[in-house]
């Protein structure tokens, strides 16, 4: 959203920039860059504190349980899932392999890359997701050429349908690297059932290439959907019968369910995580899921937002995946809580009309029930 900053700084000056209220400060003053200096060290020490964390289980007072996963875009991220204490990887963007090399990766460089992956989680497991291609991610020796409505367009699973080549090499890939750990396989972008059954399908014809090919494979590897669109949320019952997990994919949803560009900075105050519509999606989404018994999660940004995390657990979400640093973040939200009190908190949520209501109801508790400096130490393991 700093669109004149460039008109404004020269090289050599000194910049602050403040994640936490999205300011960058040119040129400060003594004062002003002391204060942030003893803000780096206060935000250390928290960090500190937070990751002794990393080995205690995401449990609320009344030992309800969670499961913390991390987001990777790329391999070399792996260490980073363990540091944190993530119990796996529960969104793997395998776009980004794609993005970063000048050509299409191979069957074999990419069953190289997913199996470093699987092997370096050890028997944590990790979600692939099939390449989401598309909107914004463009990969030019793929043709991605201009579309109107990008976002609306050729992506997702749309566009591994019709570039069936690509999307069995990957899977494949994906198959093979199953035989080295804990494997799942997840598609991105799905707004029909049909395009829940052909990629099953797609997937039975995999397999049965390489039991015919004498490779090594887990047949039983699960196979789930992004929620990320209205159309599947509407679905979610029908979805909830044909694949063994569901991720809520809230960056995609909430963008396509309030018509509010992900990326578009003028209008970035209307992309709101706690949307009383939002709300509502995510509730239905999570019962049609439980009702099949099927495990959700959410893999979108609105994981690292402490009051979204506080909402999430309200609704029974089953795991959260989301940067690695931000894992101790959502642990030390469940330790603090008791889920019986969470309950009866998305009761009195579900009442409100505006995201103000609902923000200022959640804020209240979280500042109640979560200190702003933890005393870790003291907690329960
Ligand atoms: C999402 O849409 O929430 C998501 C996790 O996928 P991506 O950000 O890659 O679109
Ligand atoms: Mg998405």
């Amino acid at each position: 959203g700093l669109e004149n900053l460039f008109s404004v700084v020269e090289t050599g000056d000194t910049i602050i920039i403040d994640g936490n209220t999205g300011s960058v400060v040119v040129n400060p003053t003594a004062k002003t860059l002391s204060d942030y200096e003893a803000e780096i060290k206060r935000f250390k020490e928290l960090e500190d504190q937070l990751l002794l964390l990393t080995h205690y289980p995401a449990v609320t007072l009344d030992n309800k349980e969670f499961k913390i996963y991390a987001n990777l875009d790329l391999p070399e991220e792996v260490g980073a899932v363990l540091d944190y204490g993530g119990q796996g990887v529960g969104l793997f963007r395998t776009e980004y392999f794609f993005i970063s090399q000048e050509y299409l990766p191979s069957e074999d460089e990419q069953y190289k890359m997913y199996r470093s992956v699987t092997e370096n989680l050890g028997d944590r497991p990790v979600i692939f997701r099939t390449i989401d291609i598309g909107g914004d991610k463009i990969v030019g020796y793929l043709n991605n050429s201009a579309e109107l409505n990008p976002f609306m367009g050729w992506r997702g699973i749309r566009f591994c349908l019709t570039r069936k080549d690509i999307f069995k090499a990957q899977l494949r890939a994906i198959y093979r690297a199953s035989a080295h750990g804990n494997v799942k396989i997840m598609f991105p972008m799905i707004a029909q059932i049909e395009e829940v059954l052909q990629a099953k399908e797609i997937c039975e014809e995999v397999q049965a290439e390489l039991k015919r090919g004498r490779y090594d494979f887990n047949p039983e590897v699960e196979l789930g959907i992004m929620i990320e669109t209205p159309s599947a949320v509407a679905m979610a019952d029908a979805m909830a019968k044909e694949v063994a997990f569901f991720s809520i994919g809230t960056n995609d949803l909430i963008q396509y369910t309030l018509a509010v560009d992900r990326g578009n900075t003028k209008i970035a105050h209307m992309y709101q995580n706690l949307h009383p519509s939002i709300i509502r999606f995510l509730k239905s989404t999570i019962e049609a899921a439980h009702k099949r018994k099927i495990p959700v999660g959410v893999c979108g940004e609105m994981c690292s937002d402490p009051l979204s995390v506080l909402v999430l657990i309200c609704l029974s979400v089953d795991e959260f995946s989301t940067g690695p640093s931000m894992i101790p973040e959502i642990k030390r939200i469940i330790r603090s809580v008791t889920y019986d009190e969470c309950k009866a908190l998305v009761r009195r949520i579900l009442r409100y009309r505006t995201t103000s209501e609902i923000e200022r109801e959640i804020e209240d508790f979280l500042k109640a029930r979560v200190p702003s400096t933890p005393d870790i130490e003291s907690m329960p393991k």
